[in-house]
């Protein structure tokens, strides 16, 4: 059996920092599992910035600004413990990176460059043009190569193996040659990004991010925290959904409506366009809802002012997706965008060192939930929190494998694979995977998307269990080994349909507005009642049941939240 110190499943910006860490220690045998090869995690797509208060462009800036930003930004929802912790860490974080070969664009004076992002009070978001997520998942790449982390690549997980206390392994299974593998191992982290693709027809977010890791740590019996909270980044394209950077209005770009109105000045008249994202996706809704939007209920993102010269310097990934995915080049013409989503609030449910309630299980980046995010992330802070606590996770998980034997692996562990694939491959429905999936994607949009009420959510509910027994029935027609793709996009659909459902039961709970959760029926923030976090386990009927769990609070009182 393949037998390993410290396991990471994902390869992400958070699993790569982790493995780097675990590896520092060179006697430890360190592996990655994952779905897709590692340059092409979803990090790799970020486009805008990685926050850090370096005061690089604002000398007044502070780590202490960063938190009551970071904080205020979650509409007080994160544990402010944990986002002191972030802040605080930031800057050590990006020499550390800027160390290894990342390259950040430059001052004049050769200082690592930053730009404006939303909701920030000082300028604070270090960049690469507009691919900060590909240098810097590139770097991380290479250094684990050059310290030697074994890499598995195309390897899917399936199910987290504990012994009720303490961690065993995985069970996963080789794409390439479809044979189910258990790996043991003593510390596991699972870092396998978020679950923007519940709302499937529109996320900007890649394919794979279908919430395996946290759907398989529920099935584990691990506690999932806050998952209701999905954040709509305000500037999708309009058709595909694909992300226009916040950078994009980092650099000075306008929000218009169809009347060609900087609408902004309406909801956030301060910041206007740097507003947070939830109010910026919310007044986009608003504004189409109210008939000022386009023939497809987009409104525009207009560039054209800030010239061809800084579009092509700053923005040229920008350009490029939207001359090719949209048809238009917003050096011409405003930009047609709608929203999002994505990005994943919620997660698996750990401290400060990714640490789940089961020793040597650890949870680090978008499929863990600490939270420093609480109901609504900052552009640039899920960078950052990838590399804080991908490297917090790495170290704990180290010191962990270090102090502790390989356990005794449960008898027959690859059977609860098996009897899921085999359920998948004998199915008797002639439906097709696609088909669940749009349908998924539709419902959650319309029923549990920006805008959300009591009547809705029950809808979706309904809607669920119709999905979760058609999906029971579904057949896998192609029966060969190797990269079966349909026997894998199967089971990240099942993994889907059970985090929709926690998503619906967590926003109908929750009678108040937070952050990205808008309920139309209670559309106040209320602290009295609602403080709290979101907890979700599996039921014996295999339903989420939820409880409460109060938000840390250290130095910044809930306070009104305006922009
Ligand atoms: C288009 C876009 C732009 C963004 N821009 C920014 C930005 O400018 N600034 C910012 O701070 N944030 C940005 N974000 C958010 C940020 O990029 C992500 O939150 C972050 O990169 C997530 O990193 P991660 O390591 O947690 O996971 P990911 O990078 O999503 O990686 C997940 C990994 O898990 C693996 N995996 C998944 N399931 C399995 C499985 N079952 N078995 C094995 N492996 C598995 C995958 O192969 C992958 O390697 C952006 C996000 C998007 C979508």
């Amino acid at each position: 059996m393949l037998t390993y110190d410290v396991l990471i499943v994902g390869s992400g910006g958070a699993g790569l920092y982790a493995a780097l860490k675990s590896r520092m220690e060179e006697d430890l045998q360190v592996a990655v599992l994952t779905k897709v090869y590692p340059t092409r995690s979803h990090t790799g797509a970020a486009q805008g910035g990685v926050n850090a208060a370096l005061a690089n462009k604002d000398a007044t800036d502070t780590w202490q600004d960063h938190w009551f930003d970071t904080v205020k930004g979650s509409d007080y929802l994160a544990d402010q413990d944990a986002a002191e912790l972030m802040c605080r860490e930031a800057p050590e974080v990006i020499r550390e990176m800027e160390h290894w070969g990342c390259p950040f664009d430059r001052t004049e004076e050769g200082k690592i460059a930053q730009r404006p992002f939303g909701g920030a009070s000082k300028i604070r978001a270090c960049y690469a043009a507009d691919k900060i997520g590909h240098v810097m998942l590139h770097t991380l790449y290479e250094q684990g190569i050059r310290r030697g982390v074994n890499y598995f690549n195309e390897w899917m997980t399936l199910s987290l193996l504990h012994d009720g206390q303490r961690c065993l392994g995985v069970n996963a299974l080789d794409i390439r040659s479809g044979k189910l593998q258990t790996i043991q191992a003593k510390a596991v982290i699972l870092a396998t990004g978020g679950y923007g693709r519940v709302y499937w027809n529109r996320t900007s977010n890649a394919y794979g991010n279908t919430g395996d890791g946290v759907a398989l740590a529920y099935r584990a019996g691990l506690p999932l925290k806050d998952i209701e909270f999905v954040q709509f980044h305000p500037t999708g394209l309009r058709r595909t959904g694909i992300l226009m950077s916040e950078g994009a209005r980092g650099e000075g770009g306008y929000l218009l409506n169809a009347l060609g109105e900087r609408f902004m000045s309406r909801y956030a008249p301060e910041k206007m366009e740097l507003g947070p994202r939830d109010m910026v996706s919310r007044a986009i809704e608003t504004e189409v809802r109210e008939g000022r939007g386009g023939p497809d209920g987009e409104v525009f993102l207009d560039l054209v002012h800030l010239g061809k010269e800084r579009i092509l310097e700053r923005l040229p990934q920008i350009r490029e997706l939207c001359c090719g995915f949209e048809g238009v080049d917003p050096l011409e013409e405003p930009i047609p965008i709608k929203p999002t989503a994505h990005y994943s609030m919620g997660g698996i449910s750990t401290d400060i060192n990714g640490l789940t309630p089961i020793e040597g299980v650890y949870a680090a980046g978008e499929s863990g939930c600490v939270s420093v995010h609480g109901a609504n992330r900052l552009g640039g802070n899920s960078l950052l929190d990838i590399l804080v606590f991908g490297r917090r996770a790495g170290n704990h998980a180290t010191e962990y494998a270090r102090q502790t034997d390989i356990q005794p692996m449960l008898q027959n562990p690859l059977a609860p694979a098996e009897t899921c694939i085999k359920a998948l491959m004998d199915g008797e429905s002639s439906e097709t995977i696609a088909d669940i999936r749009r349908d998924l994607g539709n419902l959650m949009a319309k029923k549990a998307g920006i805008y959300r009420n009591a009547a809705d959510l029950t809808e979706g509910q309904a809607g669920l269990a119709e999905l979760k027994a058609r999906y029971k029935r579904l057949k896998i027609k192609d029966k060969s080994q190797a990269f079966n793709t349909e026997l894998t996009t199967a089971l990240e659909l099942g993994n889907l349909l059970d985090l929709a459902e926690i998503v619906v039961e967590g926003a109908l709970v929750r009678q108040e507005s937070r952050g990205s959760h808008y309920r139309e029926d209670f559309p106040q923030r209320n602290d009295k009642d609602w403080l709290v976090h979101t907890v979700a386990t599996r039921g014996r009927d295999e339903r989420p049941v939820l409880h409460f769990e109060p938000v840390k609070i250290t130095q910044f009182q809930p306070e009104a939240r305006t922009y």
